[in-house]
């Protein structure tokens, strides 16, 4: 057992055994940093994932990480070497955890692109049902600076990025950032391989809107696209099929509920979250953000509804 290990195996100890607060210490991350090639890395230990790209010159980031790890992401960028400006930052949505390093970054210079509906949040003051408590908006060196609607391109260095708007499946200003060149898709929250999936209702996020970005992004990607969430390791395109067809199969349960006039509550005693192929760790609170998506969705899931 050399030092680091030693180190990191004390921290684990002290810290419990949580997963989520381990993943930064695991073995096979000593540093927080996981290289997808040459050019592009996945920097964990900032609660959720940065990828980091280099353009030969520059950093080309997709997000930010959370708030109060700006210091940690820098750090991470100075462990990869080379140069330390980072031009471009990409949001894949406008929760805390993908942008707390954007006023940083854009203070320092850095364009940052997002859906416009995520810069509608990042840039006004909003309501957090889960907190019961308004979230102040971010300053203004943090907004991005260009918006898309649907979809876009973006050269950086010798990479092409396609881009695209992702609608109502983790929450309303969703995208995915393709770098075409190295074969990498990043899909912040909307695929979810280790945690429970998560869907913000109140944000705009619901099931089928989950349901369709999964099938884009399944169509998207081939058998070697490297699919990078916002948290955990990289997955291959089978873990979008997997997670995919888990979430139709609670889809078309729920509704069928709904229609017999369930509550949430109802819907979990009946075991529509039974036999599934994933291990939950808060099956009721999935349910009720799922309820609530499809209530206010509910003309669109058959007619006659109510
Ligand atoms: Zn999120």
């Amino acid at each position: 057992m050399d030092r680091r290990t030693l180190l990191q195996g004390t921290l684990g100890g002290l810290l419990g055994a949580s997963a989520a607060r381990l993943a930064w210490a695991a073995p096979a991350q000593p540093s927080g940093i996981v290289h997808l090639n040459e050019k592009m890395a996945v920097l964990s230990g900032l609660k959720d994932n940065v990828i980091a790209f280099s353009t030969g010159d520059a950093w080309l980031l997709v997000d930010s990480g959370s708030p109060g790890y700006t210091d940690t992401l820098l750090g991470r960028l100075r462990g990869l070497g080379g140069h330390a400006k980072v031009r471009t930052l990409l949001n894949t949505h406008w929760h805390v955890d993908q942008t707390g390093s954007n006023a940083a970054l854009g203070k320092a210079g850095a364009k940052i692109i997002a859906q416009a509906k995520s810069r509608a949040w990042i840039s006004t003051e909003h309501y957090n049902p889960t907190e019961d408590r308004y979230i102040a908006a971010l300053p203004k060196a943090a907004w991005p600076t260009e918006v898309f609607y649907s979809t876009g391109t973006l050269g950086a260095g010798s990479e092409r990025v396609d881009y695209g708007y992702l609608v109502e499946a983790h929450t309303d200003g969703d995208a995915y950032y393709f770098f075409r060149n190295a074969n990498v898709l990043a899909v912040g929250h909307v695929c979810s391989p280790v945690k429970d999936p998560q869907l913000d209702w109140y944000g705009g996020g619901w099931l089928g809107g989950r349901l369709d970005a999964l099938t884009r992004l399944y169509k998207l990607a081939d058998d070697r696209t490297k699919i990078v969430p916002a948290y955990g390791p990289a997955v291959s395109r089978g873990a979008l099929k997997a997670e995919h067809d888990m979430l139709q199969v609670v889809y078309t349960r729920m509704v069928d509920l709904l229609r017999k006039g369930y509550s949430a509550e109802d819907m979990l005693t009946a075991g529509v979250m039974n036999g599934l192929a994933r291990k939950w760790t808060d099956p009721k609170k999935f349910v009720y953000a799922a309820f609530k998506g499809l209530w206010a969705h509910q003309d669109e899931l058959a007619p006659n509804i109510v």
